[in-house]
């Protein structure tokens, strides 16, 4: 270990100045296990824990001996909690909180109930060190051998409990406690026992369950009450928790919500900010075609707090800012934002910041450091592209990169118009009409800045449409094909484009861009959103489109054939190279290590790329 550790006896706090963790003064004994100080006797039982003993000690060995990626691959392979899990160790948005309180977030960091260190390395990306204390030692062994994060040797794992942690008083700049599906009992206790670690202008974040999450709803209504001696168990709301952390010496200082709970982050915003508030039913209008889970649980924090009158009480997860009450920190509302509203993303965080005449700016915050060149790649591909004095050029986004803790970030002037989604209804007539809105913009877009006509040969079809590290190869390809290079968008769905009265606005996000690529990738993954709207899914919607004869398949070949007259393209080039709309994105996250090469996407897109391949192309003409 190259760390000067920071350690002291639990006991009585004489500081361990060896690498020695006997203390001289009251001869407690601490051991290493595993290279880690252990101040705790390892048990079997973690409630916290989705695993069984016996599989955190197989993942544990795995990623000792290998990489975490493979470990995690092959340890919850058919796993029931295969999601859960690759959230807990992967899922960067999680931490998202970060980015509105990062100006609490500094020095040295204690990180409480770390387990496999997904938040101490996020927290150790703008912080000097991280001492990640968990009471789970095969957790605290995940964490101290992945490398899949550069911040990874600034995390130093403490296999500890909160009531004996091995540091000095007023060790730490930053303590970060996740208190979440832990009961209420003892918070203040808890608390308290913190401040102690904690030096005076130190910041405190707690990550709290709310009661909607742990089912005190009859209380809350009146409906019960609790016994004289039922404990310090104060009702999980904003007022109780600030009552909680006034009586143990701290001030709170913001309080944001995190939706719609704090193991799933999709929003992030402070209590009683209306205008996240607004913006939050927004997004639950059109996220509808969304996920059942998400919906149904912002539907029902909603339909609680209208039931109650309450919303500010009734969210399921908060994260809690506070700072002792002697210390001289002003109000420390999210540095650079006044009213934020945060959503998470894939690779980064953008944040809404409202002023009282609606969105003042947005900015785009990479969600880890290996994410950082995803921004720069939209910046980048933006910038280039709008030097070209061409009308198109007025609905690419107009934004200035600028350096912040977390990387180069990239601040936008707000859009008009409503995405091209909304417009989708039940019908063939706003399908045709949605379909020919997003080809008329496209084609004008390849017709302005397309690049070269190229003859990709055989052998050169085939390296285009595979992906060797995901096992991806295109069958035997005999035909050659004539293709044009183009800037592509890269995520070209209804939802990033914005129109108003029929004409497009806006072309948002751009971050899997690319100055040079196919014109297939956007023209392919255009039809296919909108079949996921029309018909439910990608899948029923390819088929739908492109291996039947219906009005709708009809209606597609119809648009595509003109956008493929228009641009120079046969339809038969367009057909064979569809599977690339999906390989793009897919060597894009493998090679920025998102989020979605850790999740169920990868498998699914895997297999979209293959279901691709099936289209009927032989039947077709070669006009
Ligand atoms: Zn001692």
């Amino acid at each position: 270990m190259t760390h000067n550790l920071s350690l002291a006896c639990p006991n009585c706090s004489c500081g361990f100045t060896t690498n020695s963790l006997d203390c001289p003064q009251c001869g407690f004994e601490a051991t290493w296990r595993k290279e880690i100080p252990s101040f705790l006797i390892p048990t079997d039982t973690d409630p916290r824990s989705w695993l069984d003993q016996r599989e955190l000690e197989q993942l544990a060995e795995r990623v000792e001996n290998g990489s975490i990626r493979d470990a995690t691959r092959i340890t919850l392979a058919n796993h029931d909690y295969q999601t859960e899990e690759m959230q807990e160790i992967f899922d960067i948005n999680q931490d998202s909180w970060r980015i509105l309180t990062s100006q609490n977030i500094s020095g040295r960091c204690l990180d409480l109930s770390a387990g496999y260190g997904r938040r101490s390395m996020a927290l150790a990306e703008i912080v000097d060190e991280v001492y990640a204390v968990d009471v789970n030692l095969s957790k605290l062994r995940v964490l101290s051998a992945r490398e899949d994060h550069d911040s990874c040797q600034n995390v130093i794992p403490i296999h500890a409990e909160l009531d004996q942690l091995p540091f000095p008083p007023g060790n730490f700049d930053t303590i970060v406690a996740d208190f979440t599906c832990s009961n209420g009992r003892n918070l203040r206790e808890r608390v308290s026992r913190l401040r102690r670690y904690l030096s005076d202008d130190g910041s405190l974040i707690l990550i709290l369950d709310g009661w909607t999450r742990r089912l005190g709803i009859p209380r809350l209504v009146g409906l019960e009450r609790q016994p004289p001696n039922y404990g310090d168990f104060s009702p999980a709301t904003p007022s109780g928790y600030r009552s909680v952390l006034r009586s143990a010496g701290f001030e709170t200082m913001a309080i944001y919500v995190l939706f719609p709970t704090a193991h799933s982050v999709e929003y992030v915003f402070e209590v009683g900010n209306e205008h996240g508030v607004r913006a939050l039913r927004q997004q639950i209008k059109s996220s509808l075609t969304d996920g059942d889970r998400r919906r149904n649980a912002l539907q029902t924090a909603m339909w609680f707090g209208e039931q109650t009158g309450a919303l500010d009480y009734c969210y399921p997860s908060y994260c809690v800012v506070g700072c002792p009450k002697e210390s001289s920190q002003s109000d420390s509302n999210s540095v650079g934002f006044k009213n934020p509203f945060l959503i998470s993303g894939r690779t980064r965080s953008v944040v809404f910041d409202f002023g009282s005449n609606g969105i003042n700016r947005v900015s785009k915050i990479p969600n880890r450091t290996e994410h950082i060149s995803m921004t720069e790649r939209e910046n980048h591909v933006l910038s280039e592209l709008r030097t070209k004095n061409k009308p198109i050029v007025d609905t690419l986004p107009s934004g200035q990169s600028a350096r912040s803790k977390f990387g180069t970030v990239r601040h936008e002037t707000p859009i008009d118009g409503q995405p091209l989604k909304n417009q989708i209804g039940g019908d063939i007539e706003s399908f045709r009409q949605t379909l020919q809105t997003g080809y008329d913009w496209l084609a004008e877009f390849q017709q302005t800045f397309r690049g070269e006509t190229v003859m990709r040969s055989p052998k050169e079809i085939n390296s285009d449409l595979s992906f060797s590290p995901l096992d991806l190869y295109s069958p035997e390809i005999t035909n050659s094909v004539q293709l044009f290079r183009t800037p592509v968008h890269g995520d070209y769905l209804a939802g990033n484009v914005y129109v108003r009265d029929k004409t497009v606005t806006n072309v948002i996000d751009w971050e899997y861009g690319a100055l040079s690529g196919w014109p297939i990738i956007d023209a392919g993954l255009f039809p296919l959103n909108l079949a996921k709207y029309v018909f439910g899914g990608v899948e029923d919607g390819f088929r739908a489109l492109f291996c039947t004869d219906t009005e709708y398949a009809k209606v597609t070949e119809e648009i595509i054939r003109n956008y493929c007259d228009s641009v120079g393209l046969t339809y038969r080039a367009f057909l064979q190279y569809l599977p690339s709309v999906y390989l793009h994105r897919m060597k894009i996250d493998w090679r920025h290590n998102t989020m979605n090469t850790h999740s169920k996407k990868l498998k699914k897109r895997i297999s979209r790329v293959e279901l691709l391949r099936t289209v009927p192309i032989d039947s077709t003409d070669s006009k």
